[in-house]
């Protein structure tokens, strides 16, 4: 442990990722669900990161 708690206030909705969300955390809210980040939002609707030969 840090020392430093921050309060676990959810998880990331998507379900390949899982990561704890934080009290004062940026994320992404789609209706009631987080999201950590822009690409685990993205990856629930079904997008995919893919790289253009
Ligand atoms: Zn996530």
């Amino acid at each position: 442990m840090t020392g430093i708690t921050k309060e676990l206030v959810d998880e990331c909705e998507n379900d390949n990722c899982q990561s704890e969300i934080v009290e004062g955390q940026e994320v992404w809210r789609k209706g009631f669900g987080l999201y950590c980040s822009g690409r685990c939002l993205a990856e629930s609707m079904g997008a995919v990161t893919i790289t253009i030969n």
